[in-house]
C-alpha cells in the first residue's frame, strides 16, 4: 500500500509543475524518507541529482533538467502562450559555469517528428537543444516571488532571453504578446529595456498593445517601417473590427485556421468583407504562410492596392460633388 506522505509529495511535485527540486520538497515539509517512499512506489523519478519529476512533467521539461538546465527563452514564452516565434528547438537556460551538460543525451529524445505540432501541442523538436549560457541578471528577480524556478526561468527573464534571442520583429511581437497575456505586468517594461543593450531600447517605440496576435505584431512593424500608417483593430461600420488598417483605405485581416475554421467566423468574416468593400475599402485576407514565406509577393499585392485605392480616393475628391459616386 502507497504511504500516504509519499502520495503528498507526488502531488506537491504535480503542483510544482511536474518536477520540483529535493530542497524544494525540504522546504515545503516534505520529509528525506517520504521523498524515498515516494522514488520507491514510481510516483516520482529522479531525473537528475537533486530533481525529481512526476507523470505531470512532459518532455520539454524532463530535457530541460536532464542537462542541468531550465525550461527558458522562447521555450519558457511558448508553454504560457506567449508568442515565440517559428524556432521549434528547446531553448535551454544554462547557468554560466555549469559542467557535465548532457547535450547529446537529451539530443537523442524529443518529440517525434512525424507527430504534427498544432496550437495546444508546443513540444519541441527533437534534436540539440539551443543553450542559452547565462550569467544571473541581478535586477531580474529570480526567486521564489517568480513561482519555481526548479525547472523554468522566471517570466521577465525568460522574455529577456527572447528578444535577445529573436530577430528584431520577432522580438516585438513577443513583448507585445507577454503584454496582452499579461506574462509581465506593464510596469516591468521599465526593468526589461533597462538590462537589455541600449541598441534594443529603441524597440520599445515600436510596441502597440492593440495587436491581437504575433502575425498582427510582425505584419504592422514591417509595414510602418516601410512608412505606411497602419491602424489596428479598427472596426467597419455595421461589422466587427479588421485587424489593420493601411493608409485608411485597405483592410487586411491575418487569418489563421486556428480562429477561422468554424462555419460562424467564416460567415462573420465573409459579412464584415462585403461589408468594408460597400464602404470602399478594398479587403486582403492573407495566412500565417504568406508572412513569412511568401512576403515580397504579399507585399507586392497590399501596396498595389494601396495604392489604386489612393489613386481612386484622390480621383473622387477632385470631381464635382454631383459627379462623385
Ligand atoms: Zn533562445
Amino acid at each position: 500500500m502507497i504511504d500516504h506522505s509519499a502520495l503528498a509529495v507526488a502531488r506537491f511535485v504535480d503542483q510544482n509543475g511536474g518536477i520540483a527540486s529535493r530542497a524544494t520538497l525540504l522546504r515545503a515539509g516534505a520529509s528525506p524518507r517520504s521523498i524515498e517512499r515516494a522514488r520507491q512506489a514510481k510516483l516520482i523519478m529522479s531525473e537528475r541529482r537533486g530533481l525529481y519529476a512526476s507523470a505531470a512533467a512532459d518532455l520539454d521539461q524532463r530535457r530541460a533538467v536532464r542537462m542541468g538546465g531550465l525550461v527558458g527563452c522562447i521555450s519558457a514564452l511558448r508553454r504560457s502562450g506567449v508568442w515565440a516565434g517559428l524556432d521549434t528547438r528547446l531553448h535551454v537556460h544554462v547557468p554560466a559555469g555549469s559542467k557535465r551538460l548532457r547535450v547529446d543525451e537529451v539530443a537523442a529524445v524529443g518529440r517525434d517528428r512525424s507527430t504534427s505540432r498544432s496550437d495546444t501541442s508546443f513540444l519541441a523538436e527533437a534534436g540539440a537543444p539551443r543553450v542559452h549560457w547565462q550569467r544571473s541578471v541581478n535586477r531580474i528577480p529570480f526567486g521564489r516571488d517568480c513561482g519555481t524556478t526548479d525547472w523554468i526561468v522566471p517570466p521577465l527573464l525568460a522574455l529577456r532571453q527572447a528578444v535577445l534571442c529573436q530577430d528584431e520583429e520577432h522580438a516585438i511581437a513577443s513583448i507585445d504578446s507577454a503584454l496582452r497575456t499579461r506574462f509581465i505586468a506593464h510596469g516591468q517594461l521599465d526593468l526589461l529595456f533597462e538590462t537589455l543593450p541600449s541598441r534594443l531600447r529603441r524597440l520599445r517605440r515600436e510596441l502597440d498593445p492593440l495587436a491581437d496576435s504575433g502575425t498582427e505584431s510582425i505584419f504592422r512593424v514591417r509595414l510602418r517601417r516601410l512608412g505606411h500608417v497602419v491602424e489596428l483593430q479598427r472596426a467597419v461600420p455595421g461589422s466587427s473590427k479588421f485587424d489593420a488598417l493601411v493608409d485608411d483605405v485597405v483592410a487586411v485581416d491575418l487569418d489563421s485556421k486556428r480562429w477561422h475554421s468554424d462555419d460562424r467566423q467564416q460567415i462573420w468574416d465573409y459579412d464584415k468583407t462585403l461589408q468594408s468593400i460597400a464602404w470602399g475599402r478594398p479587403v486582403i485576407r492573407i495566412l500565417p504562410h504568406h508572412l513569412f514565406e511568401y512576403w515580397p509577393e504579399t507585399l507586392q499585392a497590399i501596396e498595389r492596392a494601396v495604392d489604386d485605392a489612393r489613386k481612386l480616393r484622390r480621383y473622387r475628391q477632385g470631381r464635382p460633388k454631383s459627379a462623385r459616386f
